[in-house]
Formats: C-alpha cells, sequence, structure tokens
C-alpha cells in the first residue's frame, strides 16, 4: 500500500535529521520531540492516519494503475468532472480538521507534482523524465514537499537586478546555478518562504515568475529536505509557549512554521532537475500546464472550509452573548455568508466550467478561481475585523485554562457566564476567535490568506490582463452605435 500512517511520516522526517534552525539553535534529535514542532506533526499525522481509517478511505485515497496501490487523493490526475469533484471532497475532509488553517496540507504541492509530471511532454528531454520520477516515486512513498518560489526580499525596485552586479559567492543573496557539473548544478544563495521547510520528506523548487537578465536564475527541481548543505531557518515559533489546546486550541496543533531556505553549494543531481535555463519553458510554464488552476482548486476548497468555519465562530458569539437581534450584527454576519456563498459558488462554477487539456487532465475553469483567489485575499481581512467588532472585549478578557481550577476558579465562573454559555465554555470560545485572529498564529493567517498566490496587487493585475474583455467592449459599441439618431 503506498498510503503511509501518520507515525510513518513522522518517523520518517525524524530520520532525516533535515538541518533546522529555529530560536538560534539547530534542532538536534527528533524533531517531533520539539516543542515549536511537535503539534503540527501530529496534526499532518492525523491527516495520513484518516487515509487508513474505513469512513475516510474511498474519499482520500484512489487505486493507481501503475502501482496497482492505493494512493493519496491529490497524486491521481482528475480526467472527469466528476474526478473534481471527489478531488474537491477529499481536500475538504482534510482542510476540516484544522479549519482550513494548515494552509500546506500536503495535497497543495502533491497536486504540483501531479499536474507538472502528468504534463511532462511540455518539458524537454531528459527533464521530463526527470519530473516523471519525481512523481512516480512521491506517489509511491507518499512523499510531501515544501516549496519556495519568490526570491528574498532585499531591494524589489523594478530597476535592480541582482545578477548585473559582479559577485563573488559570498556577494550572493538570491538563490543561482554557480556551477554545472557531470552529476548535476550546484546552487548557492536563499529562497523565501518554505512553509513547513525541515518537516517535508522534500523540497520543489520553482522558478521565480517574471522575467530574468540571467540564465543561472532558471531552474526548477526537487530534493530530499536532508540533501547537504540545505538549511531551513525558522521564525520564531508560536506554539513553543501553547501549552493546552483550550487556550490555544489553533496554535497548539497547527503552527506550520515559515523559513528561509539557504542552499550552501548545494548539489542538484540532473535526475531531480527539469528545468534548466529554458527561458521559454519557464514564462509560459503555469498557463500551459495548467499548474495556477490545479493549485487555486487546492486552494480555493480550503478557503471554503475557513470561511465555513468563520462563520461558524461568529455566529456562535452572536448567540452566546445574545447580540444577534442586532440588525448591524445580522448585517456583519451576513457578510460573511455572502463571502461563504460566493466563494462555494465560484469553487462549484470552476467544476461546471472545467475542461480537459491536452495532457488528458480535467482543468476546472481558470476565470472563477481566479476572481475567487483575488477576491478573497482581499476579504479575509475584513472578516477577521468582523469577529472583531463582534467578540469586542470578550476577545481580551480571556483567562486561562489553568485560571479556572486556581482559587479564582469561583469568581470567573460568576463574572464571565454568558447568556447561552457557561464562563468556562464560554471563554473556550472566545479564545477559539482569539487564536484564529488576534494570537501571533491568528495574525500570520491574516497575513497568509493576503499573500496567498502572491502579491495582491499583481494577481489582481494578472486577472485583468488575462481577463478576456472584448465581449464588453463590443457591446458597448454596439449599443452606442444604437443612440446615434
Ligand atoms: C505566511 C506566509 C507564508 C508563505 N508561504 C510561502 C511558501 O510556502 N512558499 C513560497 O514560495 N512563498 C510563500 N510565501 C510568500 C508569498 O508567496 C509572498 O509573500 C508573495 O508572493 C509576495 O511576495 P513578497 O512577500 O516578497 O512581497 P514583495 O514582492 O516584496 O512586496 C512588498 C510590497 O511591495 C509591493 N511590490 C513589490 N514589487 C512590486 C511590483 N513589481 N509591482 C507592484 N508592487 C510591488 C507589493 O505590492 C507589496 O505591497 C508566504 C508568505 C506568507 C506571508
Amino acid at each position: 500500500m503506498a498510503i503511509i500512517t501518520g507515525k510513518q511520516y513522522i518517523n520518517r522526517i525524524d530520520d532525516l535529521q533535515n538541518e533546522v534552525w529555529i530560536e538560534g539553535e539547530r534542532v538536534e534529535g527528533k524533531l517531533s520531540l520539539h516543542p515549536a514542532f511537535r503539534g503540527i506533526l501530529k496534526s499532518k499525522g492525523l491527516l495520513y492516519d484518516m487515509q487508513h481509517d474505513p469512513s475516510a478511505q474511498s474519499v482520500l485515497t484512489r487505486t493507481d494503475n501503475e502501482c496497482d496501490e492505493l494512493i493519496n487523493f491529490s497524486f491521481k490526475q482528475p480526467v472527469t468532472m466528476e474526478d473534481l469533484q471527489k478531488r474537491k471532497e477529499a481536500i475538504q475532509l482534510w482542510a476540516r480538521k484544522s479549519g482550513g488553517t494548515i494552509g500546506r496540507s500536503p495535497d497543495y504541492i502533491n497536486t504540483a507534482i501531479m499536474t507538472l509530471a502528468t504534463s511532462h511532454t511540455y518539458f524537454d528531454e531528459p527533464y521530463a523524465t526527470s519530473i516523471k520520477t519525481i512523481y512516480n516515486e512521491s506517489k509511491k512513498k507518499d512523499l510531501s514537499f515544501t516549496h519556495t518560489f519568490i526570491n528574498p526580499q532585499a531591494n524589489r525596485s523594478p530597476h535592480y537586478f541582482e545578477s548585473l552586479q559582479e559577485q563573488t559567492k559570498e556577494q550572493i543573496i538570491a538563490a543561482k546555478i554557480i556551477e554545472k557539473k557531470e552529476q548535476g548544478i550546484v546552487i548557492h544563495g536563499a529562497r523565501l518562504l518554505a512553509t513547513q521547510g525541515g518537516m517535508t520528506d522534500e523540497i520543489l523548487v520553482l522558478p521565480v515568475g517574471g522575467d530574468t537578465l540571467d540564465d543561472n536564475y532558471i531552474y526548477a527541481f526537487a530534493i530530499p529536505s536532508n540533501t547537504p548543505g540545505l538549511r531551513f531557518l525558522c521564525r520564531e515559533p508560536y506554539a513553543s509557549q501553547a501549552t493546552s489546546s483550550y487556550d490555544h486550541p489553533f496554535t497548539y496543533q497547527f503552527d506550520e512554521i515559515d523559513s528561509v531556505v539557504v542552499f550552501d553549494h548545494v548539489l542538484v543531481p540532473w535526475e531531480r532537475v527539469f528545468i534548466y535555463q529554458q527561458k521559454d519553458i519557464v514564462r509560459r510554464l503555469s498557463i500551459d500546464t495548467n499548474l495556477t488552476e490545479m493549485l487555486l482548486f487546492q486552494a480555493i476548497s480550503r478557503q471554503v472550509v475557513k470561511t465555513e468555519f468563520l462563520l461558524g465562530i461568529c455566529e456562535s458569539i452572536a448567540t452566546t452573548i445574545s447580540v444577534h437581534e442586532y440588525q448591524h450584527v445580522q448585517d456583519k454576519i451576513s457578510e460573511v455568508i455572502t463571502t461563504f456563498e460566493i466563494m462555494k459558488s465560484l469553487l462549484e462554477s470552476s467544476i461546471n466550467g472545467a475542461a480537459p487539456n491536452r495532457f488528458g487532465t480535467m482543468v476546472p475553469a481558470r476565470n472563477p478561481l481566479m476572481v475567487a483567489s483575488t477576491y478573497y485575499q482581499k476579504t479575509y481581512p475584513r472578516l477577521i475585523e468582523i469577529l472583531h467588532l463582534l467578540g469586542a472585549s470578550g476577545l481580551i478578557a480571556l483567562p486561562t485554562e489553568n485560571d479556572f481550577s486556581s482559587s479564582i476558579g469561583a469568581d470567573l465562573h460568576q463574572y464571565l457566564q454568558a447568556k447561552n454559555a457557561k464562563a468556562k465554555e464560554r471563554v473556550q470560545l472566545f479564545r477559539l476567535a482569539w487564536d484564529l485572529t488576534m494570537s501571533p498564529f491568528g495574525s500570520r493567517q491574516t497575513q497568509y490568506e493576503r499573500f496567498f498566490f502572491g502579491d495582491p496587487i499583481r494577481q489582481s493585475s494578472y486577472l485583468y490582463q488575462a481577463y478576456d474583455k472584448s465581449f464588453f467592449i463590443k457591446q458597448i459599441k454596439e449599443f452606442l452605435k444604437n443612440c446615434t439618431t
């Protein structure tokens, strides 16, 4: 059976001994025992365990013709609309386990690997074989990936090209090819921002978008996370301080950690490289392979679940403290309902408008997905603001679970009760809302959704540029023609 269990996943990550740095130290020993990682590793493990649960297995796994074993749903190429529907159900089943807060559940990048490999004829040889090999190995071993596709934020001026400066190796910032060898290419420099860096089996490195004047920045590959010279420099963890799932229900379980990835003279073997200095391939990669649509389909399916969850929290808060009869409260919650229905409809519309591409993949329609993505980047912060407005001081007056069992417990039980909940239940609900929107974990969630799939300004610009507006212009011309007499 290709599908792994949670235990197998955790053991595999522990055995890799990836070079992970956090709070000034290299993680020694098992990553799964480190306070910053144990919660998220356990939560990801539970996702893998669901593949073996008889009540979820038919949703989360597929049979595979090539390896004649059950594989994770995300590795299976969808070829019919029904496949897309089933894919959506599987993504959402996993997403519900974290209220949509695990942005990089394994199905996200597995989808990229599947999409690129089933489009292998898009690549020249020997690179076509490389991506097929990476895919076959991934689905057989049920591998997970982190990924990086942006350069460090050193200088984003439109007039700056790092490659145009004369550089010694010490001056390199953005990761680039510094040597071509018989065994492979040598990469040196850094990339951002690998969420879950160090806690996946492998890392997928995709080209940075936009034009580059230097071919040494044009490459794509996947390598094991423990490849010599590969370092994951993690941000400050949020989960280390979270001691219970009552106090920090999200942080405790789902802090994914983000990391800067350093490639210190990393040798990438040729058989792991699937793009090498081919500008044209990079320019049209997302469009010609439909990578954008396939990744957005995963993301929007997850965001629907997240909105569902936000709606549940808003309504629970409003009814717990009995503010739901105020018209402005109804107005605010109806904004969340509207977002939920819009996102759900755009997702369904992408399935209804799906069409097969030349590689046989049933590709969901691009426009509804692009619209959903740009819309959510701007709307998510408003949904968070609504929760803040509904919760008011209730999001601040939040004792911990320990306080309830201390000598002030009686006061808390008396003074923090609500119309429709006992004090401890009420505080638990408000802590959930706080952790999703105001704790460091919650603030990161907002930043994550804002910048998901790229800078919102450039995302809406892509939508504008790619959207066919000819019909609308023609209609206005026709209308004006009829206004002339
Ligand atoms: C929580 C989180 C997790 C992430 N996880 C991952 C991950 O797993 N893998 C990964 O590869 N990436 C990840 N990212 C990175 C994400 O893809 C980027 O944040 C996004 O692409 C924007 O790039 P940037 O952060 O470098 O912003 P910048 O490009 O530096 O933008 C900064 C500001 O300058 C403006 N700006 C910059 N350049 C231009 C321009 N050319 N035109 C107009 N305006 C411009 C932007 O609008 C923005 O306001 C993550 C980001 C976050 C916040």
